[in-house]
């Protein structure tokens, strides 16, 4: 990134002040990286001020100007006034930043002079750097994709300005970019991923795991996004078969946020989850509008009576399979007309019944055009298995819902 500094003060050019604002502030920009090739001091003349501001304004093809210096009340300074017409800005009036002047007088028992008002005017597009050492507020103002600093000359009311100003500036350069898979080990795909050639100064590659959910992080500056996206491709290649969606929150929200978009509704069937789906749709505000109903049908009776499903079928086949599943689908179906339906069954251990395995889980997605049931096989205790079953309910919904 690249910086300019312009320090403005006839005190700097005659002899009587240091410019030690410029060694400060090369200071705070070299620690985010930025590199200063260009800086120029100016004296308190109108039209000196006006055509070098217009002249570095109309060539800088960098990133920040930093301006020090003229924000007073005084006659000489004239910073805001030539800033604005350099850059073809109007000034506008912030009342805040008025009623703060007229506050700060008032607690030195004083009337506000005459001369401070042109201290509230700032450039059209303003952002306000709130200065708690002193009267003059500083600001930021962006023109032709670059960011203009203006800071007070007083070193100890511009450094603690621009320290703020630093870390938001860094802070929105930073952009992140996230891939969420399910289906694959995180050891695994931390192994492939570092086996990728990229550069680590630029971007920052980071994994986080929820139950079989495993994110991949990519953080980079703003700057860099066309580096980035070269990865980012390549991780979607790489992972093309586990990628279920991107820039995620949780699957739950983004399940209800499509579902009130779309006026849709969802009925769930829980056995092995125990109303575990239920909960997770229902801890997202506006999960009123979507979940009609959920219900925790744990036993072959109460699946049965709640969802039709047949004696036989259980006989046949047992809780736990793929029949049953879907007939749950069916039941569901039958009770309530929704729009998608969930029915899920298996065995969460540490014992298995009907001789079955732990783990083995059926998870039914239904619309009103087909049932699809899954069959996965999940492995840790009681818990894990039931949060990795639901993890991939609430994915396989997702991914229809989305399609539909
Ligand atoms: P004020 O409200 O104090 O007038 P200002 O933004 O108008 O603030 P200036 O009038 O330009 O600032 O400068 C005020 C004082 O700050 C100067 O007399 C000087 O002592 C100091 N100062 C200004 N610029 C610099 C600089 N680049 N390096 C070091 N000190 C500076
Ligand atoms: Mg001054």
């Amino acid at each position: 990134m690249i910086a300019n500094i312009i320090n403005i003060g006839s005190e700097l050019l005659n002899g009587r002040t240091v410019n030690t604002n410029l060694i400060e502030i090369s200071k705070e920009l070299r620690k985010y990286g930025f590199e200063i090739d260009k800086q120029i001091s100016i004296r308190d003349d109108r039209l000196l001020l006006y055509s070098e501001l217009k002249s570095v304004f109309d060539n800088f093809d960098g990133n920040l100007i930093i301006i020090t210096g003229g924000l007073g009340p005084t006659e000489d300074d004239i910073t805001t006034e030539i800033v604005s017409k350099a850059i073809g800005a109007e000034l506008i009036l912030d009342t805040n930043e008025l009623q703060r002047i007229k506050d700060y007088y008032l607690s030195l028992n004083r009337k506000m002079p005459k001369n401070n008002l042109k201290q509230a005017y700032f450039p059209k597009g303003y952002k306000i750097i709130i200065n708690n050492n002193g009267t003059a507020s500083g600001y930021s103002v962006e023109h032709n994709g670059f960011d203009i600093l203006v800071l007070p000359g007083p070193p100890t009311e511009m450094l603690p300005m621009l320290k703020k100003y630093l870390k938001l500036y860094n802070s929105n350069q930073l952009s992140n970019y996230t891939l969420n898979l399910f289906g694959k080990g995180e050891s695994l795909i931390e192994t492939e991923i570092r086996k990728i050639d990229y550069n680590r100064d630029i971007l920052e590659i980071n994994t986080y795991v929820n139950n079989g959910i495993i994110d991949i992080s990519i953080e980079y500056n703003k700057n860099d996004e066309i580096y980035a996206f070269e990865i980012i491709n390549l991780l979607k290649e790489k992972f093309k078969d586990e990628i279920f969606y991107e820039n995620l929150n949780t699957v739950e929200s983004e399940i209800v946020k499509i579902l009130i978009n779309k006026r849709k509704t969802l009925t769930l069937a829980e056995s092995i989850t125990g109303g575990l789906i239920a909960n997770r749709i229902t801890n997202i505000p506006g999960a009123s509008n979507v979940l009609i109903y959920g219900g925790v049908t744990y036993t072959e009776n109460s699946k049965i009576k709640e969802l039709y499903v047949k004696k036989d079928t259980l006989d046949k086949f047992s809780a736990v399979s793929s029949e049953v599943c879907e007939e749950m689908l069916i039941g569901l179906a039958t009770k309530y007309d929704a729009d998608y339906r969930i029915s899920i069954t298996g065995y969460a251990g540490p014992d298995a019944g009907d001789g079955g395995e732990v783990g083995l889980v059926y998870i039914g997605i239904g619309d009103n055009f087909e049932n699809r049931v899954f069959k996965s096989h999940f492995i840790g205790n009681r818990e894990r298995i039931k949060n990795y079953a639901a993890n991939k309910a609430l994915i396989e919904l997702l991914k229809l819902i989305n399609k539909n």
